[in-house]
């Protein structure tokens, strides 16, 4: 029972991803704490990323509300006027016990679809502190999407190159819900019965992190 109260009373940090004002967007930012290489803060996303990504995550936050656990976005609307490094901080500040960013794919072959996971690689002193949780979230979130959606799995895949996993210092995954450029994944991503899908998934991938 105890451990049920603790687990509910956990923060769920929802970042969807995009919708940068462009004048932020085209800044740039260190790539991680100390580093030279710096990367612009939001190329954008794919076609019709962004609010398909703050859909998603106003319906996960609904579910995760119902079902008892706090709740933080990074944004709310377009015109975030933040980087990656920014959204990081915004769940760290909040000792947030996990950091969904939520996004989806883009390609120039038409034909590419399904869903992907990526995590942090491990860096010292960077994502160290992070890594296993992160990689077992990948896991779970993974598993219960393509579970979901019967989209394609393209499995869970580390990176070292996001500068919004390098700032984090709570476990941070990034789901992939789809290719945004194929016909079929982009209707259904736009639409509210496959969004709810993924949010359905989601809460419940964050429930399974939370409850161990
Ligand atoms: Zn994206």
């Amino acid at each position: 029972m105890l451990a049920e109260i603790a687990a509910a009373a956990a923060l769920v940090c929802l970042d969807p991803g995009h919708g940068t004002a462009p004048e932020i967007g085209r800044q740039v930012e260190p790539i991680g704490p100390g580093s030279a290489q710096l990367k612009i803060k939001d190329p954008g996303g794919a076609a019709g990323e962004a609010p398909v990504a703050l859909a998603i995550a106003r319906r996960t936050r609904a579910l995760l509300l119902a079902r008892g656990y706090r709740v933080a976005m990074t944004r709310t609307s377009p015109g975030y006027r933040g980087g990656n490094r920014e959204r990081a901080r915004f769940c760290n500040a909040r000792g947030a016990a996990l950091m969904i960013r939520i996004h989806a794919d883009g390609s120039t072959d038409p034909g590419i679809h399904g869903i992907s996971t990526l995590v942090p690689a491990l860096r010292r002193g960077w994502t160290s502190d992070i890594y296993g949780a992160s990689g077992r979230a990948g896991r779970l979130f993974q598993q219960e999407l393509v579970a979901a959606t019967g989209a394609r799995d393209l499995g869970v895949v580390e990176r070292a190159d996001l500068t919004g996993f390098n700032w984090a210092d709570v476990p941070a995954v990034l789901v992939e819900t789809g290719f945004m450029s194929n016909p079929r994944e982009g209707r259904l991503l736009r639409s509210s019965a496959y969004q709810q899908k993924l949010a359905r998934a989601l809460a419940d991938g964050a429930q399974r992190f939370l409850s161990r």
